[in-house]
């Protein structure tokens, strides 16, 4: 299990994010050493100033929390054989807790799924210091910076390509699902794998190279679960699909 135990220095804390018992170490330093990249990373100019500007202008519900404020690093196992890619930090999400998928709904429905189907520790990722842990899986994202409304631009996706292109190099040996959470994340990843044929839909299942299953699903956003537009019965599916696919 790879468990998530922050109130450290910043190096011991991204060292914290990835606990490899064993198996592939170098691996393991490797993705370490992007996201010590990541974490200072300032290449889109707007992004970094938007994380300033949020964490400046605080919602009175979160106002005795201390905002990360900075690119979120991936986090997960080495060694995973599930890779799950969302689109970019949420501003009151991963901005400020400094996890993906950590401290909102999105995250919420994220840890819920993972728990139920026997990837997570639990099912509540709220903050760095929960206890929650991931099994077999990593989590990443097409985009480490919190985007205004959360829409990243096309020149930003490519910036910040450079991080998930090393992550799926570094995590090709083990992993054999890959869950691409919505439609900009599914475009992203299939054109760093060189995919062309292939379109988004939820519940999507792709046998693509390496002998691996691409699933694609909508995002877990509350524009998509609030609106009924993603039901849980069809988030839900998309990792009992996964974890029928690893277990067979
Ligand atoms: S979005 Fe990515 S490339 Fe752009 S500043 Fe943030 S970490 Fe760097």
């Amino acid at each position: 299990m790879h468990s998530r135990k922050l109130s450290l220095g910043l190096k011991e804390q991204i060292s914290t994010l990835m606990d490899t018992p064993v198996g592939n170490c170098d691996s393991k330093e490797k993705l370490l050493e992007i996201n010590s990249k990541v974490i200072t990373c300032k290449i889109c100019p707007r992004l970094s100033e938007h994380i300033t500007l949020i964490s400046a202008n605080i919602p009175k519900r979160f106002r005795n929390d201390l905002y990360w404020a900075k690119p979120v690093p991936s986090f997960g196992d080495s060694n995973a054989r599930l890779l799950i890619i969302g689109l970019a930090p949420a501003a009151h999400g991963g901005n400020r807790t400094g996890c993906m998928f950590t401290g909102d709904g999105s995250g919420d429905w994220v840890a819920k799924a993972l728990f139920q189907t026997g990837f997570a520790s639990s099912s509540i990722s709220r903050c760095k210091n929960d206890g929650f842990a991931l099994k077999d899986t990593y989590i990443t994202a097409v985009v480490r910076c919190a985007p205004p409304h959360n829409r990243p631009t096309s020149s930003e996706i490519t910036n910040c390509s450079r991080y998930l292109s090393s992550e799926l190099e570094l995590l090709d040996k083990t992993v054999k699902v890959v869950i691409a959470l919505g439609h900009i994340t599914f475009q992203t990843y299939c054109k760093l794998i060189g995919l062309t044929a292939i379109e988004f839909h939820h519940g999507g299942k792709f046998s693509i190279k390496g002998n691996k299953v691409l699933l694609s699903s909508y995002h877990p956003s509350r524009q998509n679960t609030n609106t009924g537009r993603l039901t849980w019965r069809m988030w839900i599916q998309i990792f009992e699909t996964a974890r029928i696919i690893l277990d067979s």
